[in-house]
């Protein structure tokens, strides 16, 4: 009886071969074995929720996140049920990076919370818990960069390396090498990320030859990013066709997304008209698409801010300016969506300076406030000091301005003046796509909650309501009564003497209360 209980919950052959060729990136294979031993129908619970899992993790390795995600919380809730810790954290996993991936960290951040405290209680051989804890570390440092932390993601990413060595696990080494490659460029050490990439590829090479193409790709992405910040465009040409090559290949989303990003970006770095035009259409084309990758998607959109720009400086057609606009609302539409406070702030910093490219001084201080107000909120106290630097400099600034108005100034003086090519080069160098702080965000703006109209916060206790029905928070408040004080909306002044409003809001909601006890 016993004997036939520890047979039922071992995981069958297949799965085991199956989960081999995912982790080697060889997804058709994989598949095709698990629908194999599925569409037998006698897998125990057990194993019928590891092949859940797998078809999760191959599903995350192919891009299909959502798929991949429905999966993955399905099997998590089998996890449960089965009261098997050890498929509840291999679940948590895949589900936390698809998560991540999406651009839905706070999702992300909580799953991974979980996956921390369930690894901890887990009673595997030690070879078992090397492997998930490399897993696990692996994500924590993808984490951490996403949220702009690369000293924190390099330290992730070689505990990850080294427990990888450890057991053996030539994928899991690679993705190493090449999440350690990336973590150097983004803190300016390009000799040592060339090093890590390059050695990446020679193991790759020598173990998987044309297998794992997804591992590869990112490769040669990082590689070829490596050579464009070195300036070697020759180089990054060369790896460039390789990328090429293999997404002629594979019909694979990434690897497709991931090429385009990166033919884009050797075309634009090469300094010659027709190829900038093709980078835009290919940047403006990633832009247009359903976000597959976050971090390719904002990439794309500053690339094309950015070529936009430099088309500005040389034809000097304000025209363009109105081809950018639309441009910086689909960035904020995104980093709203994506609950990106970072790059929210810097939305309305460049709405700032695209105004001030048309002489509007009063909405590019308007959009500064808004920008300082937000960043404020959010606790980016750097970015608010250097918000409201850039805030003294405008005014310092004002007349010479007025001065670029009345002569018409050519668009390339008015760019130095605004200073948006620095601007674009900080974003390019900050790579901070999340921001972890302000939990309360989550909450889901009813038709009660009212929102202030500078910062979009929701506003809580004290306010100021104006009688044109737009609301402040206290602080945005206290802030316009200093700079304009008048209301954005109706510009009446913003009477800041009587406090009556937030006790009418009291009363309203006390009203509301007593309707709902009534009704019951
Ligand atoms: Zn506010
Ligand atoms: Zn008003």
């Amino acid at each position: 009886m016993s004997e036939k209980i520890s047979r039922k919950e071992d995981t069958p052959e297949e799965l085991t071969l199956a989960e081999k060729l995912i982790n080697e990136g060889k997804f058709v294979e994989a598949i095709k074995i698990i629908n194999d031993i599925e569409k037998k129908g006698d897998l125990t619970p057990t194993s019928q929720n590891k092949s859940t899992i797998l078809k999760s993790y191959y599903l995350n390795g192919v891009g299909r996140y959502k798929d991949s995600i429905k999966l993955a919380e399905k099997a998590f809730k089998e996890s449960q049920r089965l009261y098997n810790k050890k498929q509840s954290v291999e679940s948590l996993l895949p589900l936390a990076r698809s998560l991540l991936l999406l651009g839905e960290q706070y999702k992300s951040f909580e799953i991974l919370e979980t996956c921390k405290e369930l690894f901890k209680t887990l009673k595997e051989k030690p070879k078992e818990i090397k492997r998930l804890d490399a897993r696990l570390a692996r994500l924590l440092g993808l984490f951490s960069s996403y949220k702009g932390d690369s000293r924190q993601a390099l330290l992730y990413n070689e505990k990850a390396l080294s427990l990888a060595q450890e057991i053996g696990d030539k994928s899991l080494i690679i993705i190493m090498y090449n999440n350690l490659g990336e973590d150097y460029r983004i803190l300016g050490d390009l000799n040592r990320a060339l090093e890590y990439a390059e050695r990446g590829l020679v193991l790759h090479e020598e173990y998987y030859h044309n297998a794992n193409p997804t591992n590869l790709a990112y490769l040669l992405s990082t590689l070829i990013s490596i050579c464009i910040d070195k300036s070697d465009l020759k180089e990054a040409q060369n790896y460039l066709q390789r990328l090429e090559q293999l997404n002629h290949q594979e019909d694979n989303k990434i690897i497709d997304l991931v090429y385009r990003s990166c033919k884009a970006e050797v075309l634009k770095s090469i300094p010659r008209a027709r190829n900038r035009v093709m980078a835009e259409d290919l940047f403006r084309q990633i832009v247009e698409e359903e976000i597959i990758n976050l971090e390719v998607w904002v990439k794309a959109i500053i690339n094309l801010f950015d070529l936009l720009l430099a088309e500005l400086r040389i034809t000097n057609i304000v025209e363009i300016v109105d081809e950018i606009r639309p441009v910086i609302e689909k960035l904020l539409e995104i980093a709203e969506d994506k609950h990106s406070n970072w790059l929210i702030v810097e939305a309305y910093i460049l709405k700032a300076k695209i105004s001030l490219l048309t002489f509007n001084i009063k909405q590019a201080k308007r959009f500064l406030t808004q920008a300082q107000q937000i960043a404020e909120r959010f606790g980016l106290n750097k970015l608010a000091k250097k918000i409201s630097d850039e805030y003294e400099d405008l005014l310092k600034k004002s007349d010479l301005w007025e001065k670029l108005e009345e002569t018409n100034a050519p668009m390339s003086t008015r760019l130095d003046l605004a200073k948006l090519d620095e601007k674009i080069e900080g974003i390019f160098r900050s790579k901070s796509l999340l921001t972890t702080q302000v939990r309360e965000e989550k909450v889901a703006i009813s038709k009660e909650t009212k929102i202030c109209l500078v910062c979009r916060g929701e506003v809580f206790g004290f306010s100021y309501a104006c009688k044109c029905g737009a609301n402040y928070c206290e602080n945005c408040a206290r802030a316009l009564s200093n700079l304009e004080n008048v209301c954005w909306a109706c510009d009446n002044p913003i009477d800041y003497s009587k406090p009556s409003q937030p006790y009418k809001e009291e009363e309203e909601h006390i009203k509301v209360q007593e309707k709902v006890k009534k009704k019951k």
